[in-house]
Parts: C-alpha cells; sequence; structure tokens
C-alpha cells in the first residue's frame, strides 16, 4: 500500500489501514521514518481534531476499568474512541499494558473503539514520538475523542500531558488525613481529579478523599486555561458505571470555555512547539550516540582529561563535525 492509498483508507476511517499506519510511525527503520512522515503530512490538511484526554493513575487505581466504562459511554453517546498508552515500563514487564487481552475486554469488541497497546521501547522520548505520531493518526481516521493512558509512574504524565487537551489523574480512596503521595507538580497538571471506586464500602471514603483533594485544588495557583471552578475533584465508580456522565459533562465545559477563549488552539500551538524542539534534541543526540562519535568523542575525551585540549573546544570539534553544523 503506497502513502496515498493508506491516506486514503485512513480519511474513509478504515481501521486496518490505521493499524498498519500506526505501525508505521513505531517503526525505527529511516525508510519508515520518512514514510511516516510524508504519511502525516499528507493527512494534516484534512485538519480533524479529536478530544485528546490523557490519563494517568498508579497501577490498582483502575484505569483499564475505567477506561472501558468510560468509553462504552463514550460509544454509547454514538462517539468514535481510540485508546493508546504511553508505558516506558512495557519492556520491562514483556509486553504492553494494554497488550493483555483480558484488560477492557467490552470495549475492544466495540466496533466504535480503537484500542492500540503501548509500542515496546525501553525509551520515553521514542515512546513519545510514537504515541504522538498514533495520536494524529487516529485524529485523522475521525476518531471525537483518543484517550491516552500511562501509568503515574517518572516523566510519563509530563509527556502525556504535553499530548493532551486534557489531563485526568485517577486516584483510589485514601484512609486517614493524608492525601495520597501525589507529587504537586502532577496535582497541578490535572484538569480533572477523578476518585475512583465511590461505591460500596469505599464510598464513604472516596467521599472523603475527593473533599480533602478539592481542598488541596483551591490551594493551586489559578492557571490562564481554567474557567471558574477548575480542577475539580468528583468521584466515580469505574465498575458501577457511576459519575461518567458527570465527568464528561465537565470535560465538556472545559473543552468549550477553552476553545471560545482561545486558550484550546494555544495549547495546541505550545505543544506542537515543543514536540518540534523535542524531536530536534533526540536528533542531535541520537547523533552523538553513532559509534563514529562516540569514537571521536572518546578520543576528545581523553585529550580534555590530559588536559591537551579545553573542554569547549573539544565540544566545539564534535558540534562542527555533526551534520546539522555543516547545514
Ligand atoms: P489499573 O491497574 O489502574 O488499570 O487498575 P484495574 O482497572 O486493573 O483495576 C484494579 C482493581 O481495582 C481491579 O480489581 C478492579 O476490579 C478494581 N476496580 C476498578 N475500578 C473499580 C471501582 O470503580 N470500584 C471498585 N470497588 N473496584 C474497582
Amino acid at each position: 500500500m503506497d502513502i496515498t492509498e493508506l491516506r486514503d483508507r485512513i480519511l474513509k476511517q478504515d481501521r486496518r489501514a490505521l493499524a498498519r499506519a500506526i505501525t508505521l510511525v513505531e517503526s525505527g527503520r529511516a525508510d519508515h521514518r520518512a514514510e511516516a512522515a510524508a504519511l502525516l503530512d499528507a493527512l494534516r490538511p484534512a485538519g480533524r481534531q479529536a478530544i485528546r484526554i490523557g490519563l494517568s493513575g498508579t497501577p490498582g487505581v483502575g484505569k483499564s476499568t475505567f477506561i472501558e466504562s468510560f468509553g462504552m459511554f463514550l460509544t454509547g453517546q454514538g462517539l468514535r474512541v481510540a485508546v493508546l498508552a504511553v508505558d516506558p515500563s512495557s519492556s520491562r514487564s514483556g509486553g504492553s499494558i494494554l497488550g493483555d487481552k483480558t484488560r477492557m475486554e467490552r470495549l475492544s469488541r466495540d466496533p466504535n473503539a480503537f484500542i492500540r497497546p503501548s509500542p515496546s521501547q525501553t525509551h520515553l522520548g521514542g515512546v513519545a514520538r510514537r504515541t504522538r505520531e498514533a495520536v494524529a493518526l487516529c485524529e485523522a481516521a475521525a476518531f471525537d475523542v483518543v484517550l491516552i493512558e500511562t501509568v503515574g509512574v517518572g516523566q510519563s504524565e509530563t509527556v502525556v500531558a504535553e499530548m493532551s487537551d486534557l489531563f485526568l489523574l485517577l486516584l483510589a480512596p485514601a484512609g486517614g488525613d493524608e492525601l495520597q503521595g501525589v507529587k504537586r507538580g502532577i496535582m497541578e497538571m490535572a484538569d480533572l481529579i477523578l476518585v475512583n471506586k465511590a461505591d460500596g464500602d469505599l464510598k464513604a471514603t472516596a467521599t472523603r478523599t475527593c473533599a480533602d483533594y478539592a481542598g488541596a485544588l483551591r490551594l493551586l495557583r489559578k492557571r490562564p486555561q481554567d474557567p471558574e471552578g477548575f480542577p475539580k475533584a468528583m468521584t466515580v465508580s469505574a465498575i458501577e458505571e457511576k459519575g461518567l456522565q458527570d465527568a464528561w459533562e465537565q470535560m465538556n465545559e472545559l473543552v468549550t470555555w477553552r476553545r471560545a477563549e482561545g486558550q484550546w488552539d494555544s495549547r495546541r500551538s505550545e505543544q506542537a512547539r515543543h514536540w518540534f524542539v523535542e524531536e530536534l534534541r533526540q536528533a542531535v543526540l541520537a547523533q552523538l550516540e553513532t559509534p563514529q562519535a562516540l569514537g571521536e568523542i572518546n578520543g576528545l575525551a581523553q585529550q580534555v582529561a590530559d588536559n591537551s585540549l579545553s573542554p569547549s573546544a573539544a565540544a566545539e570539534q564534535v558540534l562542527s563535525a555533526l551534520k546539522i553544523a555543516q547545514g
């Protein structure tokens, strides 16, 4: 299938073409990279946009249960939903977090849902690029909502927030007065905090936990991208499918407000700028990691160590040898 055909099929919402295109953007081969870039460029004029929703939470909090219920809720509203994942640890567990077929079983059978496991890559930067490009492909294939899941570890939340329009943080009900060890930086990224498992014996605890987080959110500095009252904390039960409608209404309120205020477009522009610089950084770093470059760097490092060359002169030699410096 050539790029033109792949483009046409994706625009016609052909799922097999979409899956194939995602495989293409996941490939590290130079010729595939070039094809992927051409395909993404060919799809851009269609200008389709989904609501990109990032979702983070520690293992066990109920992310897959929530995505399944919420995904089914959205397809029930006539919307088409794609689910992607950023899972920097997937190579360790020998498969992706979404690779397990038992996860999201109902949603994966829904014709209006498309679920794609995280590519197995150790390098977060690599996973980030592939996921971001997969998001763009899903948008071109006219999905209304793209959910991007990540495990709440390390840098992956930041990466997902940088490719999302909305960022949801899923938390579990917590006993005691202590807020769970949620880092301030992660709280500050959240548009909605969803305290899951607000059902049965856990309901009262969930309600208390939610009030605690609502209080904590009020202490944060007001962000320009928020209307009055946001970010918010609310309770949901993924298992009992409760609170989903309310959560969706809150998301829509945010989206509507941000679109009207120009925040939506400016955030997307900022993100595009960020990813361009990030891409460039990665490409330059990759040039420093070729065997040839490493050989030269090691030789120069020895001269620097012997005090026969200054660190900056040595760096200059490497930089001028890079493709980028030669124009
Ligand atoms: P993940 O690791 O974040 O993807 O979490 P899972 O979706 O696999 O859920 C972890 C556990 O929490 C499972 O045993 C779920 O059945 C349970 N769980 C998920 N959502 C709810 C909920 O809304 N209420 C209750 N009581 N349990 C839930």
